[in-house]
């Protein structure tokens, strides 16, 4: 049996990039523009040993208004509901914003299993960020680096007992 993981987070923090990363086809499209990929996308990933789906999610523009949000909203509830582990992003650089409080609240309000990670961790422009992050209340972050491949090795051993369950 396998299982099926859904990146979410907003816009930007790298969702796409990872996607890729795992699936190791480009099938996301990832851009300098926040908010390229306009849906969910699916695709067989790989990470060691471990196969499983991975879902892409919910990459629209900078929700600043509330039909955007809206939308962005339903299509991580969406992911969330096809999904048994959802990877939430968030955007080390940047630090914890109040957009990432919406998508941590829409995963506690749907009693996601979740899985924290600060992405763009590469470097030390990350390590404000990745302390922010514990203050969302959903366990220890995971430092990765989508973009070099960093932090793999951490996210392949907490997905190992999570496959066991499927
Ligand atoms: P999405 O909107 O969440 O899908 O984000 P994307 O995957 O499209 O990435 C948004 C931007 O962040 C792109 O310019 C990526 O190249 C960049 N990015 C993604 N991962 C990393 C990373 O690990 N480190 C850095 N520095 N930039 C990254
Ligand atoms: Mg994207």
């Amino acid at each position: 049996m396998t299982f099926t993981l859904a990146i979410v987070g907003r816009p930007n923090v790298g969702k796409s990039t990872l996607f890729n990363r795992l699936v190791g086809k480009k099938l996301a499209l990832v851009d300098d523009q926040p908010g390229v990929t306009r849906d969910l996308r699916e695709g067989d990933a790989r990470l060691g040993d471990l196969r499983f789906t991975v879902i892409d999610s919910a990459g629209l523009e900078e929700a600043t208004d509330n039909s955007l949000q809206g939308r962005m909203r339903r299509l991580t509830e969406r992911a969330v509901e096809m999904a048994d582990v959802c990877l939430f992003l968030v955007d080390a650089r940047a630090g914890i914003t109040p957009s990432d409080e919406v998508f941590a609240d829409i995963l506690r309000k749907k009693n996601a299993n979740v899985i924290l990670a600060a992405n763009k961790a590469e470097g030390r422009a990350g390590e404000g960020g990745v302390l922010e992050a514990y203050s969302l209340g959903l366990g220890d972050p995971i430092r990765l680096s989508a973009e070099h491949g960093e932090g793999l090795d951490e996210l392949y051993h907490t997905l190992i007992p999570i496959s066991e369950q499927f």
